[in-house]
C-alpha cells in the first residue's frame, strides 16, 4: 500500500505538496472541485491489486471497535462490506453502537435531500460524544463526500468530523485513518476523477447466504436528475475472470444467491476494449457456476440487448426477476430526463422479455413531478403501469439535486400536485401488485429462507426466485435452505403460505 501521494492524479487534503499540513477551510482549500469531477476524461483505467495492509497500520485497530452506518443503495451496502473488511484486517472489531465505537463512519447517499439531512442529523448528535471521547474517529464517506458543497458544509459547520473520503478512495482507508489519528486537522481525501479498479479488497459479508458482487463501477448515462455519474465516475468494468473467480469462491463458501451489482449492469463490458464480451456473455458464464440463484441490478433499458434476453430465457440459476427502471411513461419527459429511450422502445423491450421469459417478474422505478410534467404526461405513466403490469414499483417524488443538469430546470410542479400524482400512481401500482400476488394463490413456490420474520419470531421469511417476500410457519432449521411453500394468503407486499417440503437446489 503506497503512502506516496500523486498530486497529478487526485485532489487531497491536509497536506501541501511540500509535506506541510494546512488547515482546510473550504472544499477548494482541500483541492476538491466538483467541476473537475464533471470533466471526465478517457484516461485508461488500470486493474490494480489491493496491497496487503502493512503491519504498522494493522495494529491501529487493536482493542478498538468500529461502527459503519450505511445510507442508500446496495452499492453503498456493498462498499460498507469492503470498508468493514479493511477495518477488520486492521484489527478493529465491529459494534452497532455509534456512541461507543472508536471509529464511526457514515457511508452516505446523495440521491435525495432527506438522506443527506439524516446524515447531518447523525453528525450533529455525535458532537457531544466526540467532545467526551476526543480519541474517537468520526468519518464521512460515500456519495455525499463527492459533493463539494457537502465537503464545505462539514468543513465549516461540523468541525468535530475527523475524516472525509470519497467513493474512489476506499482502498486508501488504512493510510487515511493513520493520518486522522496523528493529525489535529480534518483529513479530507476525495478524488474528483474516478480511480482504478481495485481487486482483492477484503470484505465482510453478513449471513453467509446472499452476496453482492460488483461487476461495473460508475455510470455514463447522465440522466439529468441523477448525481451518480458525478459521485461514482465513469463506467469501469471489472475483468470477467475476476468476477467469475469471485463468484466461484462464493459458491465454494456455500453462498446460495449472488446479486451482480452496478449502476448500469447492462453496460458491462463496453469499456473493455481488448475483448468483445458484454453482460449477456458474463451472465452466460456465471450461469455455469454451481450456485442456486443469480440476480442482477440495476438495468438500464437502453443497454438491455437481445443476447441478454436470450441468455436469461435459459433460466436455471438465472432468476426471472428483472428490475427495469422506466422513470416515466411519456417520451417527452423521458427525453428531458435524458433516459435515451422512448415509451415505445421501452414497451418493445418489455414485450421481448415477456415473450422470451413468460414468467418474468418485472419491477421498476418511477419519478413523478419532473419539471414540466403535464397531467397528460403523467397519465402516460399511469397507462404504462397498466400496460406492463409490474409486480411492484419504487415510486418517488421529483426533487432537484444540487449539481445535476435538472437543477437548472424550473421545478414548476406544485408540491401538492406532486403528492397527489404520487398517491394516484401508488394506488395503481398497489392494485396491480395485489392482483399479481393473488394469481399465486394455491401455487407452490420455491423460497430461500432468510430468517425469522421481523415482526414474529415464530414465522420464517424468505424470497421467491421473483424476489417476492414470503412468510410461513416452519422449523428454524429451514433457515438458509430452500423450501417449497404453498401460497395461501397473498397480500400486496408479501405472500403468506404453508410449508410443503424442503428442496435440493
Ligand atoms: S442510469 Fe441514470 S439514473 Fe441510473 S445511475 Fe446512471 S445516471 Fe443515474
Amino acid at each position: 500500500m503506497s503512502d506516496k501521494k500523486d498530486y497529478g492524479q487526485y485532489f487531497q487534503s491536509t497536506y501541501e505538496p511540500d509535506g506541510n499540513r494546512k488547515r482546510p477551510k473550504t472544499a477548494e482549500d482541500v483541492g476538491y472541485s466538483q467541476q473537475e469531477g464533471k470533466r471526465r476524461g478517457k484516461e485508461e483505467v488500470m486493474v490494480v491489486n489491493f496491497d496487503p495492509i502493512p503491519d504498522e497500520l494493522k495494529c491501529l485497530g487493536r482493542e478498538r471497535t468500529y461502527c459503519i452506518v450505511t445510507f442508500g443503495c446496495q452499492m453503498n451496502e456493498h462498499d460498507s462490506e469492503t470498508i468493514a473488511g479493511i477495518l477488520e484486517d486492521m484489527g478493529y472489531t465491529a459494534t452497532t453502537n455509534e456512541r461507543e465505537a472508536d471509529v464511526v463512519l457514515y457511508n452516505t447517499c446523495a440521491i435525495r435531500e432527506n438522506a443527506e439531512d439524516r446524515v447531518f442529523g447523525h453528525l450533529g448528535a455525535l458532537k457531544a460524544v466526540k467532545l467526551e471521547r476526543p480519541d474517537m474517529i468520526l468519518g464521512v464517506c460515500g456519495c455525499m463526500s463527492q459533493d463539494e458543497s457537502v465537503v464545505n458544509r462539514i468543513l465549516t459547520t461540523y468541525q468535530h468530523v475527523d475524516l472525509i473520503f470519497g467513493t474512489h478512495n476506499i482502498h486508501r482507508l488504512p493510510i487515511l485513518l493513520r493520518d486522522a489519528y496523528y493529525s489535529k486537522e480534518m483529513v479530507v481525501e476525495v478524488w474528483a476523477k474516478e480511480g482504478d479498479v481495485i481487486e482483492n479488497m477484503p470484505k465482510i459479508r453478513e449471513g453467509g447466504l446472499k452476496a453482492w458482487v460488483n461487476i461495473i463501477y460508475g455510470c455514463d448515462k447522465f440522466c439529468t436528475y441523477c448525481i451518480v455519474p458525478y459521485t461514482r465516475g465513469k463506467e469501469r468494468s471489472r475483468l470477467p475472470e475476476d468476477v467469475i473467480a469471485e463468484v466461484r469462491e462464493l459458491a465454494r463458501q456455500g453462498y446460495q444467491e449472488i446479486t451482480l451489482l452496478g449502476q448500469n449492469v447492462n453496460a458491462y463490458g463496453k469499456d473493455l476494449e481488448d475483448r468483445d464480451y458484454l453482460f449477456g456473455d458474463l451472465m452466460d458464464d456465471i450461469s455455469k457456476i454451481d450456485i442456486p440463484r443469480i440476480r442482477f441490478t440495476t438495468s438500464h433499458p437502453r443497454d438491455f440487448d437481445d443476447h441478454l434476453v436470450e441468455v436469461l430465457a435459459k433460466g436455471g440459476n438465472l432468476v426471472e426477476h428483472i428490475h427495469l427502471p422506466v422513470q416515466s411513461g411519456n417520451t417527452e419527459v423521458l427525453r428531458k430526463m435524458s433516459r435515451k429511450y422512448s415509451r415505445e422502445e421501452y414497451l418493445e423491450l418489455v414485450d421481448k422479455i415477456k415473450r422470451a421469459i413468460p414468467n418474468a417478474v418485472l419491477t421498476t422505478d418511477i419519478i413523478v413531478g419532473f419539471p414540466g410534467e403535464t397531467e397528460e404526461q403523467f397519465q402516460d405513466t399511469l397507462s404504462l403501469m397498466e400496460e406492463v403490469r409490474y409486480d411492484s414499483a419504487y415510486t418517488f417524488i421529483y426533487s432537484p439535486r444540487h449539481g445535476t443538469p435538472a437543477e437548472g430546470m424550473e421545478d414548476d410542479i406544485p408540491e401538492e400536485v406532486k403528492k397527489e400524482r404520487l398517491q394516484r400512481l401508488m394506488s395503481v401500482v398497489n392494485r396491480i401488485s395485489r392482483e399479481k400476488n393473488e394469481a399465486l394463490r394455491g401455487e407452490i413456490v420455491e423460497v430461500l429462507v432468510e430468517g425469522e420474520s421481523k415482526n414474529n419470531p415464530d414465522v420464517l421469511s424468505g424470497r421467491t426466485r421473483g424476489n417476492k417476500l414470503v412468510h410461513f410457519v416452519g422449523p428454524k432449521d429451514c433457515i438458509g435452505k430452500f423450501v417449497h411453500v404453498k401460497i395461501t394468503e397473498p397480500q400486496t407486499w408479501a405472500l403468506k403460505g404453508e410449508l410443503m417440503t424442503r428442496v435440493e437446489v
